[in-house]
């Protein structure tokens, strides 16, 4: 378990941010649930939840989530499962269980880029993109790929632009972690295949989209498959090998594109 030496419960987010670079030892506080798990100790523990970052919203063009919002909110939420054919909602629906996504917030999530991430997998497949206090709005592909330093996620935004998206995990038992996850989505002819828990990161296979055209042959998909597997690199864990995870990915990059030619 870690510990705090200071709980502060911020009023603004100019606050939070002095307070994080006050002292390298100072923290975010989202969920806590990552956090509980290390035996670190820290100086300051800053918490956001005073300051109305746990919503949900849609503009005419964008989808909103705050940072605080929790995995379970986005799960059941109205607004996100009526976009990208409900792919948020269903990516995070295995992690765990209900009371833990009830306290897991988004924030804590896409700030950490974990490895085994679901839910930054089925985000790196839509066209989302990172609020950061210090940072500005960058977009998420740009953010997973930076080495992580101090800053707040304010939120995360998605383009509404109409996807198609179907997100797929396997897992040795449903609640664990996935031993891959992969998205893929379709706006016009264009085509986006992230694949996570590698278990490295989730990232892009670019040129794997690219062989698909608006309604590819089953040999254009067979070739996106094979492709994949060239440029996507996967490791070994106790949850599976690399090859294992190749296999995986050919199979589960397959039946995403074709649910979503259905
Ligand atoms: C046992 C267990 C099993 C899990 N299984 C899965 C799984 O199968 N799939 C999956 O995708 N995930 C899984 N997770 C990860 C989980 O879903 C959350 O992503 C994780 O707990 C982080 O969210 P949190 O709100 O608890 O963050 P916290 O633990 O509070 O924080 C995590 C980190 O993020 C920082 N942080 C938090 N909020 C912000 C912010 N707004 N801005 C900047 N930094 C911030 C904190 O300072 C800290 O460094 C698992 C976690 C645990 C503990």
């Amino acid at each position: 378990m870690f510990s705090l030496k200071e709980y502060i419960s911020v009023k603004s987010l100019e606050e939070a941010y002095g307070l994080l670079n006050q002292n390298k030892n100072n923290v975010i506080l989202g969920g806590l649930l990552w956090l509980k798990m290390g035996n670190k100790n820290y100086n300051k523990g800053i918490d956001l939840s005073q300051l109305g970052l746990d919503t949900i919203t849609e503009t005419e063009s964008e989808v909103e989530i705050g940072c605080m919002a929790t995995l379970r909110q986005i799960e059941t939420s109205q607004i996100i499962n009526n976009y990208f054919d409900g792919i948020l909602g269903k990516s995070v629906k295995n992690i765990v269980g209900v009371q833990f996504r009830n306290c897991a917030t988004v924030g804590g999530s896409v700030y950490s880029r974990f490895g085994f991430s679901d839910i930054l997998t089925a985000l790196l497949a839509l066209d989302s993109y990172v609020e950061l206090y210090k940072g500005g709005i960058i977009p998420l592909e740009q953010f997973v790929a930076m080495p992580i330093k101090k800053d707040i996620l304010i939120k995360i935004i998605i383009k509404k632009d109409g996807c198609r998206a179907s997100y797929k995990s396997h897992r040795i038992a449903s609640t664990d972690f996935p031993v891959l996850a992969v998205c893929v989505s379709r706006c016009s002819a264009s085509w986006k295949v992230a694949i996570g828990a590698r278990p490295n990161k989730a990232t892009l296979a670019i040129n794997a989209a690219k062989l698909l055209s608006q309604n590819p042959t089953k040999d254009d998909i067979g070739a996106a498959c094979v492709e994949a597997l060239n440029e996507v690199k996967f490791g070994t864990n106790l949850r599976g090998s690399a090859e294992y995870r190749s296999q995986l990915a050919k199979v589960l990059v397959r039946r995403g594109v074709e649910d979503i030619c259905k």
